[in-house]
């Protein structure tokens, strides 16, 4: 049996995959099992920070790996407290909750905001408002956070407390908060898996204007957008506001299964000895591998990350057949006048590989993708949308 016939018996059927079976790669070029290479830009769901096997995130990887490659949190390790140390250094937050994807480190976020509500306002100030069109997770409490029915068919009842807002309407928030006994608001900067969709700064410095008038607490869901994606650290950055949870997990690792809830002050006790815990969580390999990405995450990387990003908008906005260009930093969707589905095909058989978010072609390349490679393919993509 080859790979894909091989896959389409034995793993369950939940993804539409393209017809591409990964064979390997180095940077921004992936290879097919047949040899041919194209231009990666969606580096595994924003998941491959720094590109196929980066010989420097490899070091770390493989020296971790030869080392100590788990051991449990039934004692200390030190890739971890060092990861953690330094994503507090870098954001003010006051401690970290380690898990292994996002809709893990979004658990721990709703755990910590209805325990610090019951705690400090009631048990019967659980219910956690999200927006219309988010995306929280697969897990059936962060489906309910999501603010997409798509996703809750067939899966009801789901965790109940979640209500929604309408992204960028102060009003219907307001509405909402009225209306119920709210421990947090949860947000992406970027909607990404909901069409690559900015919240308007105004509606965030309202949110957290709401919170504190209310006593909620603010949370960002920066699994997509954190890590340098946006062009800057965490997005919530770009807002000029500090949340008091920010959860993370697709690049921090740059291509190994790490999630993360950092806490800030409010909440940075809150989280008591058996309230949670996750049997990988803080794995030495993935830290190490995180605290390798993190460390090269800095201010000339992510000031080259928002030149490619100025770059795309100004080559794609207002090019034949494209209707609008979307996003922040390396995270962008594009409305083409042409179905999405058609243009992702066409670029693939050019030799690009770009992603879908609702009708939109999707772009999440790599952080170091070479200037070059990237003007190739954008040039791909104008073309395929014509
Ligand atoms: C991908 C994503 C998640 C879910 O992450 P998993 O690692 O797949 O569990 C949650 N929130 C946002 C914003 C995401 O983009």
């Amino acid at each position: 049996m080859d790979t894909k016939t091989k896959t389409q018996t034995y793993i369950a059927n939940t993804y539409a995959r393209f017809n591409l079976v990964a064979a390997k790669g180095e940077g921004s070029v992936i290879t097919d099992d047949a040899g041919r290479d194209y231009i990666d830009l969606g580096s595994g769901i924003a998941v491959n920070t720094f590109g196929l096997s980066d010989p420097v995130w490899l070091d770390a990887v493989t020296t971790q790996a030869s080392t100590l490659q788990h051991s449990s949190n039934l004692y200390y390790t030190k890739p971890g407290a060092d990861l953690a140390e330094a994503l507090c250094t870098r954001t003010g937050m006051k401690k970290v909750f380690f898990s292994n994807s996002g809709a893990e480190a979004n658990e721990c976020a709703i755990k910590v905001a209805r325990k610090w509500a019951a705690d400090n306002k009631g048990a019967d100030y659980y219910t956690i408002v999200t927006l219309v069109n988010s995306f929280h997770g697969r897990t059936i409490t962060t489906l309910a956070a999501t603010g997409q029915e798509v996703f809750h068919k067939d899966f009801t009842p789901l965790t109940e407390g979640f209500v929604h807002a309408t992204a960028n309407d102060v009003e219907s928030l307001k509405k909402v908060v009225s209306e119920n006994k709210v421990a947090a608001v949860m947000m992406e900067a970027v909607q990404g898996e909901g069409g690559v969709v900015p919240l308007e700064e105004s509606f965030v410095k309202e949110a957290f204007r709401l919170a504190k008038e209310n006593n909620f607490l603010v949370i960002f869901d920066e699994v997509q957008t954190g890590n340098g994606r946006s062009g800057r650290l965490y997005a919530y950055e770009n807002f000029g506001v500090i949340p008091d949870v920010v959860t993370t997990a697709k690049g921090l690792a740059g291509g190994l299964p790490l999630g993360a809830t950092l806490l800030g002050e409010k909440v940075k006790d809150t989280l008591t000895p058996g309230s949670h815990g996750s049997t990988f969580g803080a794995n030495p390999v993935c830290c190490a591998a995180a605290l390798s990405t993190l460390s090269r995450i800095d201010d000339a990387l992510l000031s080259e990350v928002r030149e490619k990003s100025a770059y795309i908008f100004e080559t794609l906005g207002g090019a034949p057949g494209i209707e609008s260009v979307t996003g922040m930093g390396l995270m962008i969707g594009i409305k083409t006048t042409k179905d999405a589905t058609d243009v992702v095909a066409k670029c693939r058989e050019a030799g690009v590989l770009v992603l879908k978010a609702k009708d939109k072609v999707r772009l999440l390349p790599a952080l170091n993708i070479p200037f070059d490679l990237l003007k190739k393919a954008i040039g791909i993509i104008a073309d395929a949308a014509k």
